[in-house]
């Protein structure tokens, strides 16, 4: 029986779906945003970085291990598809560790994201140390990741991300979530647009790669247009090599939530959460990032571009989804998050559309005037 394991938060961006995650703190030292979660009830620590080498060390054996029974199963060391089911199938691999493994040495072994909320609250000196150990134990590794505050990043000097970078951090998330001051504060974010700027420039400078991410419909029907005009203009200032768009979505157990109930925060119907994105892409000005929808809840998966020269066509893609009549528009929400369609293209593909169709009739028989219900459920069901 393998006892091998190392410890593992709950999230990752995206982007880090097949990078291995090794936790570096637990939860998140801020915890109050009304919009998050994740890791409500749960207390923040830091894990030592003797901690974390010694959950290096697991991987390590982990690797040994399954590089050992590719050898036995006939694979000749290579980490193949027959040989990852049959490490998912065997009970006696029973650590999500062990299976995480076996998909990240599929998947190259090369990135590393590592967890949880702000990473960087860390002393440089420890992530340091710890970095430098996780390279030396994995030379194939090519990108390690983090998510960290604003906050916590605006008061590390350019030359300790410097030194972080050295050691091997790539890139670091973070939640911008949006540009508007007001609404920061309403959210209770705990950093200001000019935090923002300064933590974002500082990465930049440091040649650590910097991904944004900007949260559509967070300004309700309330604030919409300043915070997409105002989360545009702290982007033009910062210009991140990404920027990462991602749709709210409101459950009960978010402290937002009780602002919508009480009828003072107002959410965005999806073709208004389309016109925010519209407004916030116009506004993106003199800057050369990545634009990226890689999120499930985001309904224009294809609305993404490098700028400035991919801008016009995102405006077009965005167009192309508004201009369609309300039938349509309803077919396309449905079957994008039935995860039927990838893009407005779809709609032209026959047997998708029948697909959807026959849910659309379905929905309609049993019940009636629910399709908005449907879609909040599904969305949900995403987080
Ligand atoms: S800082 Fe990030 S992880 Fe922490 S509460 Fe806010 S959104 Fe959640």
């Amino acid at each position: 029986m393998t006892k091998l394991r190392f410890e593992q938060g709950p999230i990752r961006p995206p982007s880090e779906a097949y990078s291995l995650l090794l936790r570096v703190t637990r939860n998140c030292p801020w915890n109050r945003c009304e919009f998050c979660h994740t890791y409500k009830e749960e207390k923040f620590s830091i894990r030592t970085a003797e901690e974390v080498k010694q959950d290096i060390d697991v991987v390590r054996e982990i690797v040994s291990e399954i590089r050992a029974l590719s050898w036995k199963y006939g694979f000749g060391g290579e980490i193949t598809v027959p040989l990852v089911n049959l490490i998912l199938q065997d009970p006696k691999h029973d650590s999500d560790g062990f299976r995480s493994v076996a998909l990240w040495l599929y998947n190259d072994g090369k990135n590393v994201f590592l967890q949880d909320g702000d990473n960087l609250i860390l002393r440089t000196s420890e992530l340091v140390e710890i970095l430098k150990y996780l390279k030396e134990a994995f030379p194939s590794i090519e990108r390690i990741t983090t998510y960290a505050r604003a906050k916590t990043v605006s008061r590390k000097k350019v030359e300790e991300l410097q030194d972080l970078r050295l050691a091997g951090l790539s890139r670091i998330h973070i939640g911008l979530e949006t540009g508007y001051d007001p609404l920061l504060q309403y959210v209770k974010k705990g950093v200001t647009a000019q935090e923002h700027i300064e933590a974002g420039r500082r990465v930049k400078e440091s040649g650590i790669s910097l991904s944004e991410y900007v949260i559509l419909g967070l300004g309700g029907k309330g604030m919409w247009r300043e915070h997409a005009v105002e989360t545009a203009k702290v982007l033009n200032q910062i210009n991140p090599d990404f920027i990462r768009v991602r749709t709210l979505v409101v459950l009960k157990t978010m402290l937002l939530s009780q602002k919508i109930e009480n009828g003072e925060f107002i959410l965005m119907s999806d073709d208004e959460i389309i016109a925010e994105e519209r407004l916030l892409i116009e506004h993106l000005e003199g800057i050369t990032s990545t634009f990226v929808s890689d999120h499930i809840l985001n309904l224009l998966q294809e609305v993404e571009g490098k700028l400035p020269e991919g801008k016009e066509k995102m405006l077009k893609l965005i167009d192309r989804y508004l201009w369609l009549p309300k039938e349509e528009k309803d077919n396309f929400r449905l079957g994008r998050r039935m995860g039927v369609y990838q893009s407005v293209e779809d709609l032209s593909k026959p047997e998708l559309r029948n697909q959807v169709e026959r849910v659309l009739q379905q929905i309609g028989s049993e019940r009636p005037g629910a399709i908005e219900k449907v879609l909040s459920e599904l969305a949900e069901s995403f987080i």
